[in-house]
């Protein structure tokens, strides 16, 4: 196969503005290892994109996290779920192969990952760079979003992919966050997410708090109090 269309699928324009999503791209993925479907494909590349959090409840875990948050978190997912499955559907439909990332699923709980992060996709589509709390930061949205991941094999543009991070002096996540788990570290690509979160100290935390949440999945104050979520808010009022 190739990259070498300069332009989107006008199908994939389509479905995506009838879908409502405002923000998604394509990564090549070529040089990292992306999981395999069933019959053992391997796909180069992935279609990326974001769906908004409300941000009035992402304003409401600065402290930590609270049911609206849950509600919202699993109402989302759920719908990158079903919007992931469709457009697998569509690509297949169309003679290519496809294969949906979980919209959040640990399938290593021993290192707290799942089969391919979502947020790499994210940066090489050039939808972002990952803040020092070590989520997805887009111009949009801010960090107050989450990602659908749809892998594939279709002809289409990809990137540019994001190089750098623009947190610049900001460290209001590090200073937030309860468990220390931040580092403090500025991203750049390749970068470890061990060099920039401590998982275990941000999953034990969470456990250890705010286990009525989803078991103790959901925290959320490194992204609630980030000045890019926050901004929204002022276009809010
Ligand atoms: S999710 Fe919570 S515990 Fe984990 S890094 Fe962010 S603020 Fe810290
Ligand atoms: S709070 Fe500041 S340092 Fe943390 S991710 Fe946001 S901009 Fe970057």
């Amino acid at each position: 196969m190739s990259t070498n269309s300069t332009t989107h699928p006008t199908w994939l324009i389509a479905w995506m503005e009838a879908k409502e999503i405002s923000l998604w791209g394509a990564a090549d993925l070529r040089n990292f290892s992306t999981p395999s479907d069933q019959a053992g494909n391997r796909f180069p590349i992935a279609i990326s994109f974001v769906i908004p959090m409300n941000p009035i409840i992402m304003d409401s875990i600065h402290k930590g996290p609270n049911q609206a948050y849950a509600d919202e978190y699993t109402r989302v997912n759920k719908h990158i779920n079903e919007l992931s499955t469709t457009l697998s559907v569509e690509i297949k439909s169309r003679g290519f192969q496809s294969l949906p990332l979980a919209a959040s699923v640990r399938s290593d709980p021993v290192n707290i990952k799942g089969d391919f992060p979502h947020k790499t996709a994210a940066t090489r589509a050039g939808l972002g760079w990952i803040g020092r709390h070590c989520q997805l930061i887009t111009r949009p949205f801010g960090s107050w979003v989450r990602l659908g991941t749809v892998f594939t094999d279709i002809e289409i543009p990809c990137g540019p992919p994001v190089k750098k991070n623009f947190c610049g002096s900001c460290m209001s996540c590090v200073e937030a966050c309860p468990a220390k788990a931040l580092k403090g570290s500025e991203w750049y690509p390749g970068l470890a997410r061990e060099e920039i979160l401590d998982v275990q100290a941000c999953d034990q935390w969470k456990k250890e708090h705010y286990f009525q949440y989803h078991k103790g999945h959901n925290c959320g104050i490194c992204s609630a109090v980030c000045p890019y979520g926050q901004r929204l808010l002022k276009k809010l009022r």
